[in-house]
């Protein structure tokens, strides 16, 4: 197999790898962002049942703080009346310090009510706020999941048809070239770079004279010593390149 033909061989694949790998950037791109929202929304739907559940909670204790004081309210009616049929001052004290007592005790429930009604307006305060944050998300999500779904099946199925392609491409490159080739992408993202006036195309660094004579010669091909991309000389840059641009 000619080193030319080598050259073109490897050429096709690598403009294959940047095709597949502009594809797979788009795809991550555009299911990282339906993603981030839909574990978004799934956050805010967590906050709005345990929001809404405290709630209820709250108000079920709510409840039964009410009922205490109406207890209490009909306990206090019942010793004031026990005053008023009072014979003796002592008879008349005891009731006192119970009424004292009922009274305290009343006066606590309402504390824990005041504050347990804080505690629910801040809860559906937030509510309110989640619920908004929640279906404006949804919205967004409803408004542009159809479109990104559409692309990234387009995407995938362009990306599945090159993929085909690239084994057919892989069979027109020597076994141990192509090995080298995927050890350095592996590693490097790119695998191949060119030289027209001697320097890498990838990584911009001067070859040594010897080396890049003998790339000139195209008697084999190189590697970069400084990237250790296969590289190649090139006779005519391609329109619109420039060397030192790090194709
Ligand atoms: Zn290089």
């Amino acid at each position: 197999m000619s080193i030319q033909s080598q050259i073109d061989a490897l050429e096709k694949l690598s403009g294959l790898d940047a095709e597949l790998k502009d594809l797979s950037d788009v795809l991550r791109k555009e299911r990282g962002e339906l993603d981030t929202k839909k574990t978004r929304l799934a956050e805010l739907l967590d906050r709005l049942t345990g929001g809404k559940k405290s709630i209820e909670e709250m108000e079920r204790a709510r409840g039964d703080l009410m009922g205490e004081l109406r207890q209490m309210t009909i306990q206090i009616d019942r010793s004031r009346e026990k005053l008023s049929r009072c014979r003796t001052e002592r008879e008349a004290n005891a009731v006192q310090r119970e009424l004292e007592e009922l009274r305290k005790l009343h006066r606590d429930r309402e504390v824990e009510i005041e504050k347990i009604d804080v505690l629910i307006e801040q809860a559906r305060t937030d509510v309110t706020t989640v619920q908004g944050e929640h279906d404006k998300l949804l919205a967004d999500l409803n408004s542009i999941e159809g479109e990104a779904t559409g692309r990234i099946s387009e995407a995938q199925a362009q990306f599945d048809e090159r993929n085909k392609t690239r084994e057919e491409m892989v069979k027109a490159v020597p076994p141990q070239l192509y090995r080298r080739y995927e050890l350095v992408r592996s590693r490097r993202g790119t695998a191949l770079a060119y030289t027209h006036t001697g320097i890498c195309s990838a990584c911009n660094m001067h070859l040594q004279p010897m080396l890049f004579q003998k790339l000139k010669r195209g008697e084999e091909l190189g590697q970069c010593p400084s990237c250790s991309r296969i590289i190649y000389f090139r006779a005519v840059m391609p329109a619109g390149e420039t060397e030192s641009s790090g194709a």
